[in-house]
């Protein structure tokens, strides 16, 4: 089954955040990869804002490397590892505390050995004018869990 879909402005990238709210539950890792301005950030924005209110402020971390949010059923960390030097770095950034919650993590590759296997890749495509996200399962459960995701 395909998971692609099209992003024609950024009200599309929050929406498609608050489909994947939806299915999201503690122990969660999602990879979100896709180059500088694809809309990793806004993509994470929707997902925060569907699940702790849309006042909610979602700054990018990009100097604190990680920002956690108190969701009322688990909470979310979202990570944006640009800046990060070395991947041993993560566990000081309180990496191994998410399995509580989910992990919500731009630049995931920068983790390293890290990076967990069982996880959703979201992949933040620009293609010529055309903006798209692809939702990629990696490892047990979550090609099953995607057959039931709907936008
Ligand atoms: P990243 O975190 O991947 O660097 P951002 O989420 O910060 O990217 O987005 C960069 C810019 O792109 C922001 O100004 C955002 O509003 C805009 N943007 C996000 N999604 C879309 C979209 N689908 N179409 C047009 N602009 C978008
Ligand atoms: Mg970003």
């Amino acid at each position: 089954m395909d998971h692609t879909f099209v992003l024609p402005d950024e009200d599309a990238t929050l929406a498609l955040g608050q489909s994947i709210a939806r299915i999201l539950r503690p122990g969660d890792f999602l990879a979100l990869h896709g180059d500088l301005g694809a809309g990793k950030t806004t993509l994470t924005r929707g997902i925060v804002q569907a699940l702790l209110g849309s006042d909610e402020e979602v700054p990018s971390p990009t100097y604190t490397l990680v920002q956690m949010y108190d969701g009322p059923a688990f909470p979310l960390w979202h990570f944006d590892l640009y800046r990060l030097e070395d991947p041993e770095g993560v566990e000081e950034l309180g990496w191994d505390e998410t399995v509580d919650g989910v992990a919500l993590v731009e630049w995931p590759e920068r983790a390293g050995r890290h990076l967990p296997g069982v996880r959703l890749d979201v992949l933040l495509e620009i293609h010529g004018d055309q903006r798209r996200a692809r939702l990629e399962p990696k490892g047990e459960g979550w090609q099953e869990r995607l057959h039931g995701f709907s936008h």
